[in-house]
C-alpha cells in the first residue's frame, strides 16, 4: 500500500510506470495469509517489484514501449516474472522504456518520457529509465531491467541506483521481447548491492526455454554481497583501468568521482593496474552494426498478423497492411535501426559492415581475456556524463550512441557488469556510478566488490 501511495503521489511527475497493477494488494494479502499459516517463504516474499515492460506478463499489458504492441496481453509469463511470482515478490506494475529498448534516455518511448527523480528536467537513462526512476523515487524497492548495451547500468548511473548485467546466459531471456538476442540480458535494478543479489538469486539459473541459458549452478549472490560488505575482499584485489579509454568526452565530475573511488579502494588494499584494451572504444561502432542487424530480424515478427496493431487498409493487399501498420506502429529510432540493420546484412555489404563488426567483437573479447589474465576486475566510469537534459540529444543519434561507450563492450563479450553509485558530480550535484566488469561466470565477484565499496 505504501508503494502504491507513493506511485499515486509522484508518478504523475516522474512517469516511471506504463501500467500499475490493480491486484498487487491481493497478491500481497495472499502472501501474508500463507506466512500466517506457517508456510516457509523465501527472503523476498511480500516485497514489491517493478517490471520493465520488455518482459511479458499474463496479468498486465506488455508493450516494450511501442505503439505497435499497445494493449498486448501475453499468453505466458517471462521466466524471470514466473520465478519472481513463485518467490512471493509482488508485481507493482510495468515500467517505461525506450521503444523496443533502443535508446539511452527513455525519450524514445511511444508513451512519453520518464523524468529523473533527481531533476525532473533530466533523463533517467535508458532504455530502462522507468525501472531506475521507480527505484530512485521510492516507488518500488526492486525492479527488473534488461541490458543489451547498457540499459540496466547507465540508468543506474544517472539515478544513483545499483544495476547489474549478469553473464550472458546467466538469466533466462524467455519472455524478454528480443532486441538483439546475442546481447540481451535481464537483471536487477535496486538501491543496494545486497538487494540486487537477492533479486538475482530469484531470477537466475538454467532455463530449458532459453537455448542460450547456461547450465551452471550459481552461488548465492546475496551471500556474495554479504561477504563483500566487510571490505576484506579489497585487500590485494587487482583492479584494472583501461589505458586507452580517452579522458576526453568524460565530464570532469564523472572522472573525479571515478578517481576518488579508485583511491578509496587503494586505501583499503586494492592494487590499481593499468591494462591495455585497445579495441574497447570500438565497441560502439561494432555494436551499432550488430544490434541493428539482429533487431531488424527480431522485429520482423511485428507484421500486423501475429502480434499487436493492425491497420485497416480498404482495398489494400497483405503487403499494404503490413507496410502501413509498421509505418504507423514503429517510431523513428526503430525505423532508423531496421534500415541500418537490413543494409548492414544485405548482399554486397555484409562483409564490409556486419562481418567486420563481428571481427571487432572477437577482438574485444580477446582484449578482455588478456586483461582478466592480469586483473580480477576492470573498473570504468559507468557512463561519460551525468543525466543530460530531456531533449538535449534527441535530434543527434550519434551523440546518444556515444553515451554507451563504457557499457557496450560487456555485452559484446558476454561478461557481467555492475554499476554502483560512486557519489555526486561536483559541477551539477547529480549521481555518478562506477562500473566493474568481471570474467564470464564471475558475477559473484562483482557482488563482493560492489558491496565492499558501498
Ligand atoms: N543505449 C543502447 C541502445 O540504444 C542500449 C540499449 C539496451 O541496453 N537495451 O541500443
Amino acid at each position: 500500500q505504501a508503494h502504491l501511495d507513493r506511485i499515486a503521489a509522484v508518478d504523475g511527475d516522474i512517469h516511471a510506470f506504463l501500467h500499475v497493477s490493480d491486484h498487487a494488494l491481493e497478491v500481497a494479502a495472499d502472501i501474508d495469509r500463507r506466512r500466517a499459516a506457517g508456510e516457509q517463504l523465501g527472503p523476498v516474499a511480500g516485497v514489491p517489484l517493478a517490471i520493465k515492460d520488455v518482459l511479458v506478463t499474463t496479468d498486465m499489458p506488455s508493450t516494450s514501449g511501442s505503439r505497435i504492441l499497445e494493449g498486448f496481453m501475453s499468453p505466458y509469463d517471462a521466466t524471470v516474472v514466473a520465478r519472481s511470482r513463485a518467490a512471493g515478490l509482488v508485481p507493482l506494475g510495468k515500467t517505461n522504456m525506450d521503444e523496443f529498448a533502443m535508446g539511452s534516455s527513455t525519450e524514445h518511448s511511444a508513451y512519453g518520457p520518464t523524468h529523473n527523480p533527481w531533476d525532473l528536467d533530466r533523463i533517467p537513462g535508458g532504455s530502462g529509465g522507468g525501472s531506475a526512476a521507480a527505484v530512485a523515487a521510492f516507488e518500488a524497492p526492486l525492479a527488473l531491467g534488461s541490458d543489451t548495451g547498457g540499459s540496466i547500468r547507465q540508468p543506474a548511473h544517472v539515478t544513483g541506483t545499483v544495476g547489474m548485467k549478469p553473464t550472458y546466459g546467466g538469466v533466462s531471456r524467455y519472455g524478454a521481447i528480443a532486441l538483439a538476442s546475442s546481447l540481451d540480458q535481464v537483471g536487477p535494478v535496486t538501491r543496494t548491492v545486497l538487494d540486487a543479489g537477492l533479486l538475482h538469486d530469484v531470477i537466475g539459473g538454467h532455463d530449458p526455454h532459453d537455448a542460450t541459458s547456461l547450465s551452471d549452478v550459481w552461488p548465492s549472490f546475496a551471500d556474495a554481497a554479504r561477504e563483500g560488505a566487510s571490505g576484506e575482499v579489497l585487500k590485494g584485489l587487482k583492479v584494472g583501468v583501461i589505458a586507452e579509454l580517452p579522458d576526453s568526452g568524460f565530464q570532469a565530475g564523472v572522472s573525479a568521482s571515478f578517481r576518488a573511488a579508485l583511491s578509496a579502494m587503494e586505501a583499503h588494499g586494492a592494487e590499481i593496474v593499468e591494462i591495455s584494451a585497445p579495441h574497447f572504444e570500438y565497441g560502439v561502432a561494432a555494436y551499432y552494426l550488430i544490434l541493428p542487424a539482429e533487431a531488424s530480424s527480431n522485429l520482423a515478427k511485428f507484421d500486423s498478423v501475429r502480434f499487436g496493431m493492425r491497420l485497416d487498409v480498404p482495398g489494400g493487399t497483405v503487403e499494404d497492411v503490413m507496410a502501413k501498420t509498421r509505418d504507423a506502429g514503429f517510431g523513428d529510432e526503430v525505423k532508423r535501426r531496421i534500415i541500418l540493420g537490413t543494409y548492414a546484412l544485405s548482399a554486397g555489404y555484409y562483409d564490409a559492415y556486419y562481418g567486420s563488426a563481428q571481427k571487432v567483437r572477437t577482438l574485444i573479447q580477446r582484449d578482455f581475456d588478456a586483461a582478466f589474465a592480469q586483473v580480477d576486475v576492470i573498473a570504468t566510469p559507468s557512463a561519460p556524463t551525468t543525466a543530460f537534459k530531456i531533449g538535449e540529444k534527441i535530434d543527434d543519434p550519434l551523440q546518444m550512441y556515444l553515451n554507451d561507450v563504457t557499457t557496450i563492450p560487456a555485452n559484446l563479450a558476454g561478461v557481467p557488469g555492475i554499476s554502483i553509485p560512486s557519489g555526486l558530480a561536483s559541477e551539477d550535484g547529480l549521481p555518478v556510478g562506477i562500473q566493474f566488469l568481471a570474467p564470464a561466470r564471475a558475477d559473484a565477484r562483482l557482488y563482493r566488490v560492489g558491496a565492499a565499496l558501498e
